[in-house]
């Protein structure tokens, strides 16, 4: 069997790289999915594999002038409904199969979100914060070069990840640019505005995620005005979903860094919390609040919970002592799979990540849409459009819940693969 080496040194296989657990839970979600639209059997067996997975050897002059070698992956796993779309991710822990599972959750997102995008992901594996600014851009420049073959704004359309940022895409953007002749800003989205970045994009997850909560308080029949909030996170996702809550009207009561949270019973003020952050770098410490601990946080009896920081911090370790009545996953994978199924019996309503935290995708394609056509919108268009997209993918997502009788992450998974189906049935399979 073929074997490749990871950084570490032990040697593993390709077969291996598709049981990454990252992959796995991807994988369970599709079956799940299928099931409940009693897919056809051929059609998932075609989403359960990736299409192209690419590895390049990425050779970058160190400031010191010695050469280091780094492994870059870029994984094309679905282009039924559009180009691949997916983020770069520099991370120590980067690997083929963490890559292929990200593509495929792309592939999920995209297709729930109802965008004209399939899934694709890319990575370096490298600890960003070793590197210089030079090494950084050196390397950038090169894995754009060496993946630049298979990308571009009708082909795959990178954008920014764990470790990457705006000035990540501003580099990408131009090497590949370079390198065609002429400037092609449509090829990664998350780019600075000044270079063909769209307004709305930085908070869009966060404003995404409160159009969602909005929308599931009206779909229960209450308000969100003066409902309580906890928000673990305060980086982008949670600072701009606290923002977007305290301004309709929400009680945040308590948020949480990776230092620690703070509690207000008569809700904290976000506005005056954003300006202490900005000197301060920690919510710890905000007058008129108390510390509590991140686990305390996660079980205060609020009637939103938000994890919008890291995966798997509700499992079913914890899981019986969740008090809050709606969970609203800003971060990725929060709630495991196992306890959702558990909140659910308990009749706690779950946000599933692939729609809550689906903003940023969406003001992404916006991007590209406003590249394309060299026309740039203003900020309110940007956050109504991006309002009627999330609104639309949790209805769908809400009726296929009720319909069906399963919980929303379930529904979400019936809700993409039942777009992926009908697509993948209509273009038939080359050659038959
Ligand atoms: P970020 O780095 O800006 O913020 C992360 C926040 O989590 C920081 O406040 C950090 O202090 C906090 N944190 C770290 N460790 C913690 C711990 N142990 N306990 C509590 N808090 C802790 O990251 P982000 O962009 O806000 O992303 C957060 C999550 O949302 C990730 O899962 C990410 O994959 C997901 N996400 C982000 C976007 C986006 O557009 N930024 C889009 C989709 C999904």
């Amino acid at each position: 069997m073929e074997k490749s080496k990871q950084q570490d040194g032990h040697e593993i296989s390709s077969e291996e790289h598709l049981r990454h657990p990252l992959f796995l839970n991807a994988l369970q979600s599709i079956e799940e999915g299928g099931k409940i639209i009693k897919a056809d059997p051929n059609i998932v067996a075609r989403l359960k594999r990736p299409k192209r997975c690419i590895i390049v050897s990425v050779p970058v002059r160190m400031d010191d002038y010695n050469v280091k070698v780094f492994s870059g992956y870029r994984v094309q796993y679905n282009s039924t409904l559009g180009p691949y779309k997916g983020g770069v991710r520099y991370h120590q822990d980067v690997c083929l199969g963490e890559v292929v599972g990200l593509a495929a959750l792309m592939m999920i997102k995209n297709s729930v979100m109802g965008l004209p995008y399939g899934g694709g992901k890319g990575g370096i594996s490298v600890d960003p914060t070793k590197l210089s600014r030079t090494e950084k851009q050196n390397m950038t420049r090169r894995y754009t070069s060496e993946i630049g073959p298979f990308i571009g704004p009708n082909k795959d359309i990178p954008a920014p990840d764990v470790g990457t940022d705006p000035q990540t895409m501003a580099w990408m953007m131009d090497t590949y640019s370079q390198e065609q002749g002429y400037t092609q800003s449509g090829v990664v989205t998350g780019k600075p505005v000044e270079i063909g970045g769209s307004l709305g994009r930085n908070g869009a997850t966060g404003l995404g995620a409160v159009y969602v909560t909005e929308r599931t308080y009206e779909k229960i029949g209450k308000s969100m005005k003066g409902a309580t909030f906890a928000i673990q996170g305060f980086g982008n996702v949670g600072s701009h979903a606290a923002l977007y809550a305290f301004e309709r009207g929400a009680k945040v009561v308590s948020v949480s860094d990776v230092n620690g949270g703070i509690f207000n019973g008569d809700g904290l003020n976000i506005k005056e919390l954003i300006e202490f952050v900005k000197t301060n770098k920690t919510v710890v410490g905000f007058p008129k609040s108390q510390k509590i601990s991140n686990e305390e946080l996660l079980f205060l009896d609020v009637d939103t919970l938000m994890p919008c920081a890291l995966e798997a911090v509700i499992d079913t370790h914890n899981v019986d002592k969740i008090k809050a009545r709606m969970i609203v996953e800003g971060a990725n994978g929060p709630v495991t799979n196992d306890a959702t199924k558990i909140l659910h019996s308990k009749g706690v309503l779950i946000v599933p990540d692939v729609i809550a935290n689906g903003g940023g995708v969406v003001v992404s394609y916006f991007e590209w849409v406003q590249d394309s056509m060299s026309f740039f919108w203003d900020e309110d268009e940007v956050n109504n459009r991006l309002k009627s997209i999330i609104v639309k993918a949790f209805d769908k997502a809400y009726l296929m819940a009720k319909e069906k009788n399963v919980d929303m992450r379930q529904a979400a998974m019936a809700v993409s693969v039942d777009r992926l189906q009908k697509a993948m049935l209509l273009r038939g399979l080359y050659p038959r």
